[in-house]
């Protein structure tokens, strides 16, 4: 940090000063490189008193466990407060703002990662080096705090080395973690999504045979791309029809729709806002998108074999047999072949817990007629590999954004101008404190 003495300093300041530092360390992953950054954090954390360890399985890619025990630690929970320090890559000639720069700028902090997610890995390295200088401890239990390395290119080595390699050391009951917190609005009230499942990604190819031929001659073999014009034509028309599981009809309810009739919920919503439409309806099922297709490798000649490649995700908990019933469904019969190529069955915790009751609560008293609503994320992050390790563990992705809306936030995140309005960052700050004594009292 520079100069400044943090045990001075406001917590919501000493996160902005964190993200700005955060941001200047380029963690583009590839290649990652995150080792400097961690260092820093730790060497934050521990002059805070907090114990850190930095564990990894490539020298240049540590991950690091910050610990602050109770005077009971083995008796109360241990909340985990999780975070990444890799980002994505950013081309600096499309933004206003260097993306390693750290500006401050129009009331925001710009730069790669400043929503996903240094920014709350900022909020929350503040938050508890903050309570740990006031001399706060846990009255039982323990908190955590855990920032990984490589969660854009999967975790293998991050969360799903932790909790595989070092499962004792980040083994936790509650987690907090990325992809939620955002306010929306429906039908006049404001709501904060919380994160509690995420889907699967069951990727398959559809494939068509035919019979190779010169090109000249458009009627001899028989084209197999032609075979795949019906195929592309109905994956354009329409979806499967929706599969409901706890979380999405805990969302339905949460927004104050009958879980019974998702047609209807989701009517009115592309009637009041169609881009939250846009948003949510893959919460209620199976999705297919078209993403690739190829056929001959030849200009010249008519192709015996195309391959169209479909991105599907799938609602948490459910896997092949509702994939292949959305095929029959959109797909119908007919002479085309499947291959699955990725099958990753999502996760999720339940929706009503003493977690989303403090979270709720806390909404409640800085946000007065908002509510907590249950959201489930169409892709995913690492909190499906601590609900892997640790199927108690209740997992939630939560960072409040009261400023910024979701509609905001949404088109930046991997996008040029990524950035956060200040006083969410130190909202967030708040929250984090507060869910942190809430807890652990
Ligand atoms: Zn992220």
């Amino acid at each position: 940090m520079s100069g400044e003495d943090p045990g001075t300093r406001e917590p919501g300041a000493e996160a902005q000063e964190l993200l700005c530092r955060l941001i200047r360390f380029n963690t583009v992953n590839p290649p990652g490189n995150e080792r400097p950054a961690q260092e820093y954090l730790a060497g934050h954390l521990r002059e805070a008193g907090l114990e850190c360890e930095l564990l990894g399985g490539e020298e240049q890619r540590p991950n690091l466990i910050a610990r602050l025990r109770g005077a009971a630690s083995s008796d109360g929970p241990r909340v985990c407060y999780l975070g990444h320090v890799d980002t994505v890559l950013a081309h600096p000639a499309e933004w206003t703002h260097d993306p390693w720069s750290g500006a401050l700028a129009d009331g925001c902090v710009w730069g790669r990662g400043a929503l996903d997610m240094k920014s709350q890995v900022a909020a929350e390295v503040a938050a508890v080096c903050s309570l740990a200088r006031e001399g706060w401890r846990p009255a039982s239990g323990e908190l955590l705090l855990v920032a990984v390395v490589d969660e854009e290119t999967g975790g293998e080595l991050g969360a799903h080395w932790l909790t595989t390699t070092h499962p004792e050391k980040v083994r936790c009951d509650m987690l907090i973690n990325e992809g939620g917190g955002s306010v929306f609005e429906v039908a006049g009230r404001r709501c904060y999504g919380v994160c509690c499942a995420e889907k699967g990604i069951f990727r398959f190819a559809v494939r068509t045979h035919g019979v190779a031929g010169h090109a000249s001659m458009p009627g001899m073999g028989e084209n197999a791309l032609l075979k795949m014009a019906p195929l592309l034509a109905r994956l354009g028309e329409r979806q499967p029809s929706y599969v409901l599981t706890e979380e999405s009809r805990a969302f339905l309810r949460g927004i104050g729709e009958d879980p019974e009739d998702p047609q209807a919920a989701v009517a009115r919503l592309r009637e009041e806002d169609p881009r939250l439409a846009i948003s949510f309806e893959p919460m209620l099922g199976v999705t297919f998108t078209p993403t690739r297709i190829n056929a001959s490798e030849k200009i010249n000649v008519i192709p015996s074999r195309a391959e169209l490649r479909v991105d599907c995700r799938v609602p948490p908990g459910l896997g092949e047999t509702e994939v292949r019933a959305g095929i029959a469904e959109v797909l119908g019969r007919g002479a085309f072949e499947i291959e699955f190529t990725e099958r990753v069955v999502g996760n999720g915790s339940p929706p009503e817990t003493r977690l989303m009751g403090a979270i709720a609560e806390w909404i409640g008293e800085h946000d007065a007629g908002a509510r907590a609503v249950p959201v489930i994320l169409p892709g995913f992050t690492d909190s499906r590999h601590f609900r892997e390790a640790f199927p108690d563990c209740v997992a939630y992705g939560f960072f409040p954004h009261r400023y910024q809306s979701l509609h905001e936030t949404a088109p930046l995140i991997h996008a040029a101008d990524e950035r956060i309005d200040v006083r969410d960052l130190h909202l967030a700050t708040k929250f984090y404190r507060n869910l942190a004594q809430r807890l652990l009292g």
